[in-house]
């Protein structure tokens, strides 16, 4: 049987009445705010978008995010742009600590989910370290909400029980060395990689050392969940080879990157109409 409804449906604005933790002078949220279409934040962020005296924020955080903060809320960029060096780390943690002391709500806002690969951790940390009251507010990771936009399940019964998560990319942007990469290659039927287009050949190459075959098929998702959507199929052997990508960009390979044949549904075009 199903239940009654509350004869009073709620509406987008009931949320403003709704019991949401209080975002307490002096406190830092560390937010995920998805992998960039508004509609993909969690009620939670917005929540936290609209009360927030100070937002520090990624360069994945877009204006159509942006745009729901509380008018007079000061937004202060932190991250890489236009191959501008990022804020050093010690740098954003100081900014945070120091504008929770001096009473602030601060809102730290990052691009998909702050614990993955996001360094939400280290921040954490610091805050700790400082006695700074915290809470983490968990987002849709582009590891997940960009595979389900290009119609790529990350888990399939007849394809693969595992997935694995990785990056690409170390902390002075290399290789990361401390990846076994014939282990993976054997254990993992399907990787889902974060920063890996600018070391997409070198990982291919290794993929194929190990014994992947060279017609696995690779998809590269870029701008996932944005207007500007955009799907790169290759094989393993043609992505160890050089070749101009769009990012940012998550990389799968696995033939769970086949089912995107029939499954894909996002069309970037209609969504670039409905927002202009
Ligand atoms: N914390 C983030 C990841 C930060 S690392 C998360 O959970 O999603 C930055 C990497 O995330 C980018 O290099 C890219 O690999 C991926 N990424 C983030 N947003 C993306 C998007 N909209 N489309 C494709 N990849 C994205």
């Amino acid at each position: 049987m199903t239940p009654l409804r509350d004869p009073e449906p709620r509406s987008f604005a009931d949320l403003d009445a709704a019991p949401f933790p209080v975002f307490a002078p002096g406190s830092v949220w560390l937010v995920g705010a998805g992998p960039g279409a508004p509609g993909l934040l969690t009620l939670m962020a917005y929540h936290a978008l609209t009360h927030a005296d100070l937002i520090v924020h990624d360069s994945l955080v877009g204006e159509a995010i942006l745009g729901f903060a509380r008018p007079g809320a000061r937004l202060l960029h932190a991250g890489k742009r236009g191959g501008k060096p990022s804020a050093s780390q010690a740098d954003i943690t100081e900014t945070l600590i120091e504008a929770a002391r001096a009473g602030d709500r601060v809102l730290r806002l990052k691009g998909g989910d702050p614990f993955m690969f996001g360094r939400g951790g280290e921040e954490c940390q610091a805050l700790a370290a400082a006695e700074i009251p915290f809470r983490i507010v968990p987002g849709i990771s582009a590891g997940l909400g960009g595979l389900a936009y290009a119609g790529l399940p990350a888990t399939h019964r007849d394809i693969n029980q595992s997935v694995t998560f990785l990056t690409g990319h170390d902390l002075k942007g290399e290789l990361p060395t401390a990846i076994d990469w014939p282990l993976l290659a054997k254990a993992s039927p399907v990787l889902v990689m974060y920063m890996a287009a600018k070391h997409l050949t070198a990982i291919a190459a290794r993929l194929l050392e190990a014994g992947r075959p060279p017609d696995e098929p690779v998809a590269l998702i870029a701008n996932a969940t944005l207007p500007d959507q955009s799907l790169v199929r290759l094989t393993l052997a043609e992505a160890a080879t050089p070749r101009p990508l769009p990012t940012p960009a998550i990389v799968v390979v696995g033939a769970a990157v086949t089912l995107a044949d029939t499954i894909s549904w996002f069309d970037a075009a209609e969504s670039r109409g409905m927002m202009g």
